[in-house]
């Protein structure tokens, strides 16, 4: 009985090193902070991101609020447009016009998703690509895909931070994301091939997901499906980063890898929360400092 209980206790030993995104977002912050103070001592204006939040969703709200903050604490000027969900396309787009006019802006983000009658393609189109901070545009998407990447999307440029910070070693690797998003799964599919790795891109019509995630070095998951990738899937050693947010029934998030089975075969894994998730406002405000030294040199 007590060697079963011993042996019951090491299978449920995880195995994996964690990946504090949290550290290593705080790095970034402070980083960028760092960044923000030598423009100052040199003169320069303070970069500066404009957000936009159309209406009064309230998980937009938290994120905006978040941004703001995260910006404030770095030394961005942060500039706020807080707009009633009735605004109209018009109006929207008049003031993505202004803001892309505005010498003190250096990006520009509007906080999707728009309320229900506004088109948001349209609108990200119209951000001028050397402010589109979130790296949405088809341009700044092309640029990712050319090798040649200038603003690049926040949440996939965030987990090469983290994948960096563990020396992934890239070449050679297999990485299978699962989820096929504009905004996740393809740059993230740009980023690691741009790194040298192998890529597979499962997404809702895939058959066989667990034979792909078996064979993959390095998983990313991204499907928005709280516990799809199973941890008997995962390769011993591989490393996995869970990128989905999924609000459970009790209030907790829990992302779409199935945590504790995975930590028993992982060499690392992300945390849900407190993996990705800091990872995307950190780089962010990357991109915004970015945007100030290389793309508007006044
Ligand atoms: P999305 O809904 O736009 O895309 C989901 C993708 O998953 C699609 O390509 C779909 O084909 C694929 N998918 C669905 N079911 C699947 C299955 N059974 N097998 C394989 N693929 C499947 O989602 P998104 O916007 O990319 O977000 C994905 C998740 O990541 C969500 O939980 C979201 O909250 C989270 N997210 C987190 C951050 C962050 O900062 N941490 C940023 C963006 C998104």
């Amino acid at each position: 009985m007590r060697a079963f209980e011993m042996q019951d206790r090491k299978d449920t030993k995880m195995t994996a090193e964690l990946i504090n995104g949290k550290d290593i977002a705080a790095r970034v912050r402070q980083q960028v902070a760092a960044g923000v103070q030598a423009r100052r001592e040199q003169g320069l204006r303070a970069p500066g991101l404009a957000v936009v939040l159309v209406g009064n969703d309230p998980a937009s709200q938290v994120y905006v609020g978040s941004k703001r903050k995260a910006c404030e604490e770095a030394g961005i000027l942060s500039l706020s447009y807080d707009l009633p969900a009735d605004t109209s396309q018009e109006a929207l787009e008049a003031l993505v016009d202004e803001l892309n006019e505005n010498p003190a802006v250096d990006g520009i983000l509007v906080q999707l998703p728009l309320p229900e009658h506004l088109d948001a393609d349209p609108i990200l189109v119209k951000i001028r690509p050397d402010k589109d901070v979130d790296g949405f545009h088809p341009f700044n998407i092309g640029r990712l895909v050319q090798r040649r990447p200038e603003l690049r999307p926040c949440t996939p440029a965030g987990i090469i931070t983290l994948l960096d910070s563990v020396g992934t070693p890239y070449k050679g690797q297999h990485a299978v994301i699962v989820g096929a998003s504009n905004i996740v799964g393809r740059p993230m599919a740009m980023e690691l091939l741009l790194k040298g790795a192998t890529v597979t891109i499962t997404h809702r019509f895939t058959k066989d997901l667990a034979k792909f995630v078996g064979e993959a070095d390095i998983v990313i998951a991204a499907a928005g499906k709280p516990g799809l990738v199973k941890g008997e899937w995962i390769k011993p050693g591989a490393t996995v980063i869970d990128v989905g947010i999924n609000r459970m029934e009790d209030g907790k998030l829990k992302g779409d890898i199935e945590f504790e089975p995975a930590a028993e075969r992982a060499a690392y894994i992300t945390p849900v929360p407190g993996g990705v998730g800091p990872m995307t406002i950190a780089t962010l405000l990357e991109n915004t400092l970015f945007s100030a030294n290389e793309l508007h040199q006044d």
